[in-house]
């Protein structure tokens, strides 16, 4: 299923809605096209080229700074997939501190680990073990959600996150 990138008036980027939503909010004179495929979604007697991105024309309100959800694609997609401990491949997600002795399960607290590392720091305290963490985790600013949600981004969206993460930041 081809999926679209949303951005708002603004062009912050909103959400990633399948395609044919996309052409539907086109259709409705609710959003422009910015980037159309070459595919064309065909009814009974229109034609309309496939959006891959497109821009509401009305500004939608974001109550907050949007966070990423946290969860396991989104933490290896901004830990590249890398252990935090070691470097090496990660398969699975660490508490820095532990859940068993606090440790809460957000962003700041969670890293993608590899499981030798994970296995290896069980229930202590980063302090009690000779292992360092990369980096201190974050909530990512970049727009990940977007990368999550569709697994591998479009060349072409690119350049509107890359504008919207320098606004943000
Ligand atoms: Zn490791």
């Amino acid at each position: 299923m081809a999926r679209s990138l949303v951005l708002n008036a603004s062009y912050e980027p909103l959400s990633v809605v399948p395609s044919r939503r996309a052409a539907v909010l086109v259709l409705s004179e609710k959003a422009d096209i910015l980037h159309a495929t070459d595919e064309a979604l065909r009814a009974e007697h229109i034609s309309v080229p496939v959006p891959s991105v497109i821009r509401l024309r009305s500004f939608v309100r974001v109550p907050f700074h949007r966070r990423s959800p946290l969860n396991r694609r989104a933490v290896f997609v901004r830990d590249h997939h890398r252990c935090q401990y070691c470097g090496g491949h990660a398969e699975s997600l660490d508490h820095v501190i532990p859940r068993s002795r606090g440790g809460e399960h957000r962003w700041e607290n969670v890293v993608a680990a590899g499981r030798r590392c994970n296995t290896h720091k069980g229930d202590r305290y980063l302090h009690e073990t000779s292992m360092r963490l990369a980096r201190q985790p974050r909530a990512p600013r970049e727009h990940t959600w977007v990368i999550v949600s569709v697994g591998r981004l479009p060349e072409h969206w690119e350049p509107y996150l890359r504008v919207a993460t320098a606004q943000s930041a």
